[in-house]
């Protein structure tokens, strides 16, 4: 038989200290670029660790950050679970209800906070019932601040010893971290990671074909730290010795450009909205991208257009990624088997749009509504359900677990048909499909054919009421800067793309498609103002 050893982060942290204290970290912070090795960074780390076992944080306690992508935000990834206490990464764009909700479910004993976001946390600071200490990331001297007891990160830091040893008996099972879902209704909802999951999470990103994080790339994360850790990419790259780039606080496009560029990235990732930004960016100025070996996407669907718009014109290798909070994210990537590549253009980027193949290690199920799987025949649509050693098994102390988790699965809410090659496609959320006349659009198809437009920056779908059909699409689109654009040239060119049926009656102008807290199109609020657009 083999060793019962305990998969923790802490061998991460032990690997890149070992064998690339010399590599590199780089990381924008508020007041410049930042450099330094995983040397300093694991000194640092330790002493966080010092510093926070001080203020009493024991194991199994929460610590919470609220800060951006930066090299403070990357030592408390490591420095919290490695102690044994719990990292849990809150999203910045919370509305304010919602943000003390998640510190106080979550029972987050001191919250590491960025200084520009302090008033964030001053704004709901008397509704905060577990907090005993804020801890402000700031490069120089603290903001003003109404936080008590606030203290300095880089003064704790410097006072802390240097002989703080991180514990090598942590269970596997142990919480190393947690994530708020950041349901668009009703309240966020809670996961937590063990340290098991992320571990094999890392493994599977780091395989060849999934994500391919290896030691030679150059990681950005641009999706937002508090996004699902980054979609697990600081856990992964800091294990290989990746160099690391931290994009700091609100990097707009042409920041971003500068950085690939600069720092050589390799492998970047981020939502699409990120992705057709610095598309944008480089319509209006050309940077040097050739370092980049693959831009990861998720967290929606990567219309079509996108992704050929990276490879053709661009030049730039464009890799489509699915997942979720309740899965540490990814489960889903959508690589070229070898069996397709010499296949013709059109098939290569249908394939590429899909979500791809489930990831190494999970088991997935289509289930139609009778609770029978789909056929393979990419037609056939119904609910993704997934079970596997990082996939989450219930809501953290939260009701609303029972109707998700069932019998050893997770249900999604996502609908999806499978090709015979095996790769899933997302048709909709179950919440965002139309049901017209009984039958299903998928506001996501219609959407990535709009956008398909040479005049559209943005398209967004959602259900409206008709008195016939019950619903009936209406799209939302956003021209690009300076084009003029008519309802009846988007119904041309949906036709013969799209069955003839889900062309939407109307077509309305938008200056923009409402975003979640993470950059996601918001149709919540698009559906709920333009319900009854279509009524008599
Ligand atoms: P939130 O619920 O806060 O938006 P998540 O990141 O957990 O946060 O959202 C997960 C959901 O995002 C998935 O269930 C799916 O609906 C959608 N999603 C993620 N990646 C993709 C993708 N590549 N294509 C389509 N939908 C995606």
């Amino acid at each position: 038989m083999t060793m019962r050893h305990n998969l923790t982060l802490h061998t991460m942290l032990e690997r890149a200290r070992r064998y690339f204290p010399h590599k590199e970290i780089v990381s924008r912070t508020g007041s410049g670029i930042l450099r330094y090795t995983y040397a300093d960074y694991y000194d640092r780390t330790r002493k966080l660790a010092a510093a926070l076992t001080k203020l009493g944080v024991r194991r199994g306690d929460r610590v919470g950050t609220i800060a951006w992508n930066h090299h403070r935000h990357l030592e408390a990834y490591f420095a919290v679970p490695c102690m044994g206490a719990s990292l849990h990464t809150i999203n910045l764009r919370l509305p304010p209800d919602h943000l003390a909700y998640v510190i106080n479910h979550a029972g987050d004993r001191v919250l590491l906070v960025d200084p520009d976001l302090v008033p964030l946390v001053e704004a709901v600071k008397e509704q905060l019932e577990t907090v005993e200490h804020y801890i402000i990331m700031a490069d120089g001297p603290l903001p003003e601040t109404k936080l008590s007891p606030v203290y300095s990160y880089e003064e704790l830091l410097s006072a802390a010893p240097d002989d703080y040893r991180f514990p090598e008996d942590i269970d596997e099972w142990a919480e190393a971290g947690m994530c708020f879902s950041s349901a668009t209704t009703g309240l966020p909802k809670g996961v937590t990671y063990a340290h098991r999951a992320i571990y094999l999470h890392s493994m599977m990103v780091c395989m060849a074909d999934t994500v391919g994080i290896g030691e030679k790339d150059v990681v950005m994360p641009v999706v937002p730290m508090f996004h699902v850790n980054a979609w697990g990419m600081p856990f992964a790259a800091t294990w290989m010795g990746s160099k690391q780039v931290l994009p700091g606080p609100r990097p707009d496009p042409h920041t971003l450009c500068k950085l690939m560029q600069d720092e050589k990235v390799t492998l970047a990732a981020g939502v699409p909205t990120v992705w057709m930004g610095v598309l944008q960016a480089m319509e209006q100025e050309r940077y040097d991208l050739s370092s980049i070996t693959r831009v990861a996407c998720g967290g929606s669907a990567a219309p079509r257009a996108l992704i050929e718009a990276y490879e053709q014109k661009l030049g730039v290798p464009f890799l489509h990624a699915y997942g979720m909070t309740e899965a540490a994210p990814v489960t889903h990537v959508s690589r070229l088997k070898s069996t397709l590549e010499d296949a013709p253009a059109d098939e290569r980027y249908a394939k590429k749009s899909k979500q791809g193949l489930l990831a190494p290690g999970l088991d997935m199920l289509v289930l139609k509504e009778d609770g029978t799987e789909v056929a393979w025949d990419g037609r056939e649509m119904g609910e993704v359900v997934l079970r596997g050693p990082w996939i989450a098994d219930s809501y953290y102390n939260d009701e609303r677990s029972r109707a998700t988790f069932r019998e050893g699965w997770y249900y999604t809410g996502d609908v999806a048909t499978v090709d015979p090659d095996g790769y899933m496609q997302i048709v909709d959320r179950m919440k965002d499909l139309v049901k017209s006349g009984g039958e299903w659009i998928s506001s996501v198809d219609l959407e990535n054919a709009i956008m398909a437009h040479p005049k559209v920056a943005e398209a967004a779908v959602v259900a409206v009421y008709h008195p016939k059909w019950q619903e009936r699409p209406l799209a939302c689109v956003v021209p690009k800067q300076g084009a003029e654009l008519t309802a009846e040239e988007i119904k041309e060119f949906l036709k013969g793309r799209v069955a003839d049926w889900w062309i939407p009656d109307e077509v309305i102008f938008i200056s923009e498609v409402p975003k979640t807290s993470v950059g996601k199109f918001n149709k919540k609020v698009l559906r709920e103002k333009y319900w009854n657009h279509l009524a008599p």
